[in-house]
């Protein structure tokens, strides 16, 4: 075996000027973590990048106090105008420095530059863009005529997607009038602590942005059992999202959760057949299914199945698997040694319990963690890899008959955050979209996302919408009546 015949084209690092380490950014400036450290790594390689200060209570005390000095002194007195620009600035701020983000989220993160460089980085720009533009219209908002900021939010975001996921939590805040204190997670802190560079350039008030990495456990925790937050914005695990609102019941907190999915992926035997096998690889591949939205079941007509697994395994084949910097990897690393364990554990469970295992043909590299894309068949509802949220490369094919079926199928699962159609028949799309239990839903495409639109889940994928005005009622009290 040998890795694919192709011309390597490795991106530079020597756009990133990196610091040794990074302290905690309090009240615009840097300062020290009391929660020790911990070195970042790149899981392509396990080679160190920076060593990162970890924040304890006592420091997610001085965030929360910097964040609420920032809102009650200059923040929640700015116009709404003024606030914009600042999101403006940052927005082009990040378009200009995209290709270091890019690096650096690749590097720390291990997805291929492919997708930091052409959908992270520009939905990161694209997010700040569109509620930039909300900040001066936000009677607009649907909430009634003045609706009134909340104060300082806490936000505690998953190692996915960082960058983006900060801009999804950061952004609509800002626009709204708060302040925040945002947690990064462990494994992926960098791009978040550039961020904070990006904001002292735009020159936005001290405390406005707070960026305090730290462990799950100490700093996630003391920031949202801290009394002077008066929002969390939690991504994450269905299990650790279970635990905030256990702590927040009965507090005046308010609370929104992006939580774990198992999206289905339904292809009717009518349905472009080159397309959906498209969509179906982008939809649980892409970003290594890294993603809570990841179409990780297909549910295939009956009658297709054959020529369709036939379809994926093809073009899956043809798939690059590497070096995460190459701008030909397709596929990148695993981001952690505990998420491959997890992913190698649950895969273990479909062959125990008797699905059907096909795993892509390719090299690995020596260091670093990865996981060889696998597709398992013959899957029954009753098996762990039908169930359970895998987050990773694995896809589970299931059958179906008819519409009805499709639908219960796709509706047999406690989450509900995503799902895709792949008909011709309008008719049968309308109806089918119309009986999905998800909070996106996709017709003929996947994996599409878009600052206008909403994004959430239904059941225990959480509760809340990012993206466009619906967003904003996350980082608003509503001023009265419409
Ligand atoms: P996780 O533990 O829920 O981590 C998400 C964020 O919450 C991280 O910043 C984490 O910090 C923090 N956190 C952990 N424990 C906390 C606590 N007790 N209080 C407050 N914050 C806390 O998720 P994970 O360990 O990264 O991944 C586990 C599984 O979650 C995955 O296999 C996947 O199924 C699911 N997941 C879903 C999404 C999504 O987008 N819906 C994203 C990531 C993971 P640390 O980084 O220090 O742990
Ligand atoms: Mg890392």
């Amino acid at each position: 075996m040998t890795f694919r015949d192709y011309a390597p084209a490795p991106e530079s690092t020597a756009i990133l000027k990196l610091q040794k380490s990074y302290g905690l950014f309090i009240d615009g400036a840097w300062s020290d973590g009391h929660g020790g450290s911990m070195t970042t790594i790149s899981p392509a390689t396990e080679k160190p990048i920076a060593e990162i200060a970890l924040a304890d209570a006592a420091d997610v005390n001085r965030a929360v106090a910097a964040a609420r000095k920032s809102y009650d002194t200059v923040w929640s007195k700015m116009g709404g105008a003024e606030r914009g620009k600042y999101l403006f600035r940052i927005a082009r701020l990040i378009q200009e420095r995209a290709r270091e983000f890019a690096v650096a989220e690749t590097l720390d993160n291990g997805k291929p530059i492919r997708e930091t460089r052409d959908i992270d980085i520009p939905l990161v720009a694209a997010w700040f863009f569109h509620y930039a533009g909300w900040a001066d219209k936000l009677e607009f908002a649907g909430l009634g005529p003045k609706p009134s900021s909340l104060g300082v939010a806490g936000q505690i975001i998953p190692w996915n997607f960082p960058l983006l996921m900060l801009a999804w939590k950061v952004a609509p805040a800002l626009a709204a009038g708060n302040t925040v204190v945002l947690k990064p997670a462990e494994t992926t802190p960098l791009t978040a602590l550039l961020f904070a560079d990006v904001c002292q350039q735009a020159g936005l008030p001290a405390g406005v942005v707070n960026i305090i990495p730290g462990l799950g456990g100490v700093a996630g925790q003391a920031l949202v059992e801290h009394s002077g937050i008066n929002k969390i914005a939690f991504t994450g695990s269905t299990a650790v999202g279970r635990g905030i609102a256990r702590t927040l019941a009965g507090t005046d907190t308010r609370l929104t959760l992006e939580l774990g999915g198992k999206g289905a992926n339904i292809i009717f035997d009518d349905a472009a057949m080159d397309e959906a096998v498209e969509g179906i690889i982008n939809g649980i591949f892409f970003n290594q299914g890294h993603v809570c939205c990841a179409g990780s079941r297909l549910l295939v007509q009956e009658n297709v199945q054959d020529e369709v697994v036939e379809k994926l395994t093809r073009r899956l084949s043809t798939l690059r698997l590497g070096d995460p910097l190459d701008k030909n990897t397709d596929i990148g690393a695993i981001n952690s040694r505990a998420q491959l364990d997890r992913i190698t554990a649950i895969a273990a469970t479909g062959e125990a319990e008797g699905a059907d295992r096909w795993t892509l043909d390719c090299e690995i590299p020596k260091a670093g963690f990865w996981f060889r894309p696998t597709i398992f068949t013959n899957v029954t509802t009753s098996h762990t890899v039908a169930k359970d949220e895998i987050f990773g490369p694995v896809l589970s094919v299931l059958s179906f008959r008819t519409p009805d079926e499709a639908i219960a199928k796709a509706n047999n699962t406690p989450y509900g955050l995503s799902a895709g159609v792949w008909t011709n028949n309008a008719s049968r799309m309308l109806r089918v979209v119309d009986s999905l239990r998800a909070g996106v839903v996709w017709a003929n495409t996947f994996n599409q996302f878009d600052p206008t639109s909403p994004f959430g889940g239904y059941k225990e994928s959480g509760y809340g919408r990012e993206g466009g005005r619906h967003g904003l009622a996350a980082y608003l009290a509503s001023g009265g009546a419409r």
